[in-house]
Formats: C-alpha cells, structure tokens, sequence
C-alpha cells in the first residue's frame, strides 16, 4: 500500500477539508497547502502521489504550480477549477494535467477520478515484464517510464507517454482520435479530439527534427495517427 500523502492545494478552507475528509476515508494519507508557494515547497520536500491542483490562489497561482509541477516532476495532478470554459479545460490537459475537474463538484467522485488516476498511472509503471518498444530510432521502456533516443533521454507527460505508447505498438496502423482517447482517458469519454492534436503536437516537437513535416508520428487526414514503417523512416 503506497503511504504518499495525496497534496491538496486549495485556499477555501472549507473545499479542501471537505476533499481531506473524503479521501481519508478513501484510505489516503492527505497534506494540504493553502497557496501555491506553499504548494511548490511540499511537492519538492514531500514528493506526493498526486496532486489536486485549485487554479485560483494566493501567492502563484495554480497554473504556475502546473507548470512547475510537469517541469519538475511527472507527479500526476488533477486540476480543480471554478472555470467552465472549455479553452480551460484544454489549457488545463496541455499543462500536463491528468483530468480536470469544474467547481461544484462531487466529492465522491473526485475521489473516483483519484482512484482511475492512479491506476492508470500506477499500472504504467508496474506492468509485469512490460514490453520495450523500440521504432523510428526510440526506445520506449514502460517499465521505467522513459524514452530515449540514443543516449539522450526524452522528458515525456504521462499522456504523451501514453500516446505514443499506443502509436509505436503498432507502426503503420491508423488508430482514430477516438481509439486513442480510449487508450488515454479510458475514463473520460467526452475529451475532445483537440486534446489528442494538441499532445501530438507536443510529442511531435520534443521527438521531429522538423515538427512542420513529422516523420514518425503521421496524420491521417480526417482519421487519426501512425506510427511511421521501418520503410519510411528512411
Ligand atoms: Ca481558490
């Protein structure tokens, strides 16, 4: 049983108390900031499972705690937020948030989407005998979560590593935006296709010589992505 205490960043103290009382129960061990130095502070001394991330507050705000965070870290983190807007709700994923959740919410299900985190998260890593996946000159190590070219290692976000995961399993096949929001989200069925072109895009410029005509992640206009062929890469 992992004993890491689940962070709780959250100013109202009424909101992350109530979180803290739900996920005790849950059978987490919890911490709480109220502001995001604090936050920064305990995510470096403490290193914690997970972490839940309120967008407004004291200090550095949320979306700098996120950057920080993914730069940092590959802690997974789920952002809280009392802004509905969908271009939030994008912005959120493409700072590397694991899933995102709009104030009200259901405790319960917080503690839900905590659980479905950590599993993916948890089963990544510790996959029996995972397999290596190595095409278009990677190698993809599941269980050590690390991508390499070469000597130089490829700093990844758990669903960038998750996507192309699923892409260099099978190269050449297409596997639709559908498919692979399937394979990322698999308890988020209302993503939108956007989020999957904008981690490609990221993918694409941390793995492509040249971003603007990508070699081994290809489009299929209309459909989805590949993984380039052994004959293409050429
Ligand atoms: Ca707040």
């Amino acid at each position: 049983m992992n004993k890491q205490p689940i962070l709780i960043v959250e100013d109202e103290p009424n909101i992350a108390g109530l979180i803290e009382t739900y996920l005790e129960h849950a059978g987490f061990a919890t911490l709480r900031a109220a502001d995001g130095s604090r936050a920064l502070e305990l995510i470096r001394i403490v290193r914690p499972r997970l972490v839940i991330l309120d967008l407004l507050l004291p200090e550095i705000d949320g979306w700098s705690v996120a950057h920080a965070l993914r730069r940092e870290s590959d802690i997974p983190f789920l952002i809280l937020s009392a802004q509905k807007d969908e271009i939030d709700r994008v912005a959120g994923f493409t700072a590397g948030a694991d899933d995102y959740v709009v104030k009200p919410f259901s405790p319960r299900e917080l503690v839900e989407r905590v659980r479905a985190i950590l599993r993916r998260y948890e089963a990544g890593a510790t996959e029996e005998q995972p397999m290596i996946l190595r095409a278009g000159g990677l190698e993809l190590d599941p269980g050590r979560y690390r991508v390499s070219r070469g000597a130089d290692e490829i700093e990844l976000t758990l669903i960038e590593f998750r996507l192309l995961q699923a892409l260099m399993r099978a190269p050449g096949r297409v596997q639709t935006r559908e498919e692979l929001i399937t394979r990322l989200y698999d308890d988020e069925p209302d993503v939108i296709d956007r989020v999957i072109d904008v981690h490609v895009g990221k993918l694409r410029r941390k793995l492509e010589p040249d971003p603007s005509s990508p070699r081994l992640i290809r489009t299929v206009r209309g459909v989805g992505y590949r993984f380039a062929t052994e004959d293409e890469e050429r």
